[in-house]
């Protein structure tokens, strides 16, 4: 918004540069405009009111209108308050302050009856409220049909009067000023297909609804709004990124058949097939390749990332595999090795302990071209690493590795930008991944190898710790290995590394027939390196470990996976920790320790993992349990930016938006019919007050 919009807040009428100053600095409100998209963020029913008997614990704020029986000033000095006992027809209850006494005590007249508003709690059996604002009961305020706004605001905002109600009081007198003047930010014909209503009326409705369904349709085209301009700024993106950036042309098959034909161990999963033909699609396009491949854990991305290899290979181009630790990068090299072996091609591993003489014959290799594969951490990404035609790089983990490191590897080829494959196993929502990744293309591998036996989770209390040793003990007899895992975190760090080992002795204890292997994030990396060996070898039985064994390890012989203060993880974390296991042939299980009392979070954690394996699935109870704003790389895609439309909760009105963006630019890509006018102006506003929208993967 611009012009009046740009008014600065502090000439508006009742506002004046002392509080302008603290709306400034406490709510980042500068302008007009500021003000008016300080949207309220929630609103008070003022329409019912409930009778003493039918107080909850859950209601939020209520309204109740009761009679004075009487009024008394309890305790002295600081602990003073005011009682007032109230009554209806129902029931009696108090109110009480513990400031503004003497202003508060003029206005409770015994007998007379008030409407008490606030957020009613229970102390023994007696309902009170305290602070409850007072109201006289009139038939205005009886009968009022509205929902009153509440608007965030600060302890030092409200002790200028700046609540909710001195903010409402700024709208009223900042509206009819600016009203006219707000411009239309979408086209006649999309508000017209998705029955938006326009934008004036919405602002209007927003702060001062009229009934609920106008404000629930206010909602509705703000969030629109948002999600539009999101998506097609992503989409935009995409659009100059694929005219932009050529790629090389990779389209040998040759050592693709040979593999299929001589090599391969398994029958791919369709799901596999189909990512692989995605991404083939794109190395042959002669466009840059920039694509995402979602696969949860265990449904085998390092094949398709093979095979990728094997193509970018039979063109004539190298490959590389950046992994985030140098366990996963050793673990991928040995995975990879055989097979590249087997195909005659020379590959080689470079993380940060690998030898400076090592180094140098791999740097060698790699600008003469003899080196065709390279995994490696992001030792990789070091300016001395030259390829002489790398065509095509993988990330695998992908929210390890920040913008940056990743925007190094693009500048591993001169004349192309390599193309890339970017692997992630922390499966998205779709409404996110859409948002987050909305200039990537993004395949998914829904499905998991045939005969996994999916894994069988179960909730355990802490007392019951005797009969899960005696079920671990019996796993272990049959010949399979266990892990279990630790929670370690930095602010309890000595605690929670005490209780690692506690909980190795007492399995020492308990277990004297098996060895055991520990790892934990204090050790050297040749000492984890060298534990953790020698369980992938299966020399050690069990594991105890913190979440470093988070990712990616794959050791198809482990089959439980005992997780303890299972209620400190978050669920993402949890799932990731259970696909460690469930990887071979065996059935598997995970075991959530926890204690007894749980948070109603926890408990909906560890319910979701016992009740399901489906990652995406367990990525949406996170989204709506946290929020988009805690996930990784949500701070760069603006997500951050919205203000009114919530990714856990609209995600239909993202998909409408989604929708409209796509057709829109592909009906008029240059915004350029007179109709679209307000769309271009808008976008071209945006881009000048993007603070730093850059590329995002
Ligand atoms: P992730 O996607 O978690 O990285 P991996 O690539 O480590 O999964 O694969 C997990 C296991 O499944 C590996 O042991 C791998 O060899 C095996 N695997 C992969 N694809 C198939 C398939 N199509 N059929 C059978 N086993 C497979
Ligand atoms: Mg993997």
């Amino acid at each position: 918004m611009s012009g009046i919009f740009d008014t600065r807040i502090e000439y508006l009428k009742g506002v004046g540069p002392q509080k302008a100053e603290l709306l400034n600095k406490e709510l980042n409100i500068f302008t007009y405009g500021d003000m008016l998209q300080h949207y309220p963020f929630r609103y008070e029913d003022r329409t019912k009111f409930f009778k003493i008997r039918e107080l909850t614990d859950e209601l939020e704020n209520v309204q109740v209108i009761a009679r004075i029986k009487s009024v008394e000033l309890i305790g002295n000095g600081n602990k003073k308050r005011l009682v007032a006992h109230v009554f209806d027809d129902t029931g009696e209850m108090e109110m009480t302050w513990f400031k503004g006494i003497q202003w508060v005590q003029k206005k409770l007249p015994v007998g007379a009856a008030l409407i008490f508003f606030g957020k009613p709690a229970q102390y023994g059996r007696k309902w009170s409220i305290a602070h409850p604002e007072l109201e006289p009961v009139t038939a205005a305020n009886e009968t009022r049909n509205n929902f009153q706004p509440v608007y965030s605001t600060t302890e030092k905002l409200r002790a200028k009067y700046l609540d909710s109600k001195g903010i409402s009081k700024i709208l009223e007198a900042l509206l009819p000023q600016v009203f006219p003047h707000i411009p239309e930010t979408l086209s006649p014909e999309i508000l017209h297909q998705y029955q938006l209503i326009g934008k004036q009326e919405a602002i209007r409705q927003i702060h001062f609804p009229s009934a609920p369904e106008l404000l629930h349709r206010a909602r509705k085209r703000l969030k629109f709004e948002e999600f539009f301009y999101l998506q097609l700024r992503l989409l935009m993106m995409k659009v100059t990124r694929t005219e932009k950036s050529r790629g090389q042309v990779l389209s040998s098959t040759e050592l693709l058949t040979d593999f299929y034909k001589n090599h391969i161990p398994f029958e791919l999963t369709n799901a596999q097939k189909r990512v692989i033909r995605e991404a083939f699609g794109d190395m042959k396009s002669g466009k840059q390749m920039n694509r995402l491949i979602q696969g949860d854990v265990g449904s085998g991305k390092t094949m398709v990332a093979f095979i990728c290899m094997l193509i970018a290979i039979s063109s004539g181009a190298q490959a590389c595999l950046m992994a985030p630790t140098e366990i996963l990068a050793n673990q991928h090299f040995e995975g990879l090795k055989y097979f590249a072996d087997m195909m005659g091609l020379k590959i080689a591993l470079l993380t940060g302990s690998t030898k400076k003489s090592e180094r140098k014959v791999i740097h060698e290799e790699l600008l003469s071209g003899e080196l065709k594969i390279l995994i490696g951490t992001h030792a990789l990404l070091e300016d001395v690493v030259q390829f002489k035609n790398l065509g095509l790089a993988i990330v695998d983990e992908q929210h390890r590795f920040g913008v940056a490191q990743r925007a190094k590897l693009w500048a591993k080829n001169e004349e192309f930008i390599p193309h890339v494959l970017v692997m992630t196993a922390t499966p998205i929502p779709r409404t996110l991944a859409m948002t987050l990744y909305g200039d990537l293309d993004v395949s998914v591998i829904d499905e998991l190898p045939a005969g996994r036996k999916p894994i069988q989770t179960v909730h355990r209390y802490d007392k019951d710790r005797l009969k899960v040793f005696g079920f671990i003990n019996e796993e272990v007899k049959k010949g399979r290995q266990v892990y279990i895992v630790y929670p370690l975190i930095e602010e309890s760090e000595t605690m929670d590394l005490k209780n690692l080992m506690d909980g190795y002795e007492s399995i020492a204890r308990a277990f004297p027939q098996y060895p055991l292997s520990i790892v934990h994030g204090g050790m050297k990396s040749d000492a984890k390196d060298y534990e953790m060996q020698r369980f992938i070898k299966g020399e050690t039985k069990i594991m105890v470990a913190t979440t470093v064994i988070e990712v990616g390890v794959n050791v198809p012989n482990a089959s439980v996976m005992i997780i303890e203060n299972a209620e400190r993880f978050g669920l993402s974390q949890l799932h990731q920790l259970r696909g460690r296991v469930g990887r071979g042939a065996e059935q598997s299980y995970c075991v959530l320790m926890s204690k007894v009392e749980l948070s109603k979070d926890s408990k909906v954690r560890l319910e979701t993992m016992v009740r399901t394996n489906d990652g995406f699935e367990i990525a949406d109870v996170d989204l709506r349990l946290r929020g988009p704003g805690d996930l990784m790389g949500t701070q760069q895609s603006g997500i951050t930016d919205l203000l009114i439309a919530d990714l856990s909760k609209d995600a239909p009105i993202l998909t409408l938006a989604r929708d409209a963006a796509q057709q829109l630019l592909s009906n008029d890509p240059n915004l350029s019919q007179p109709d679209n006018v307000p769309i271009l102006r808008q976008v071209r506003l945006q881009k000048k007050t993007a603070v730093n929208w850059s590329r995002i993967s």
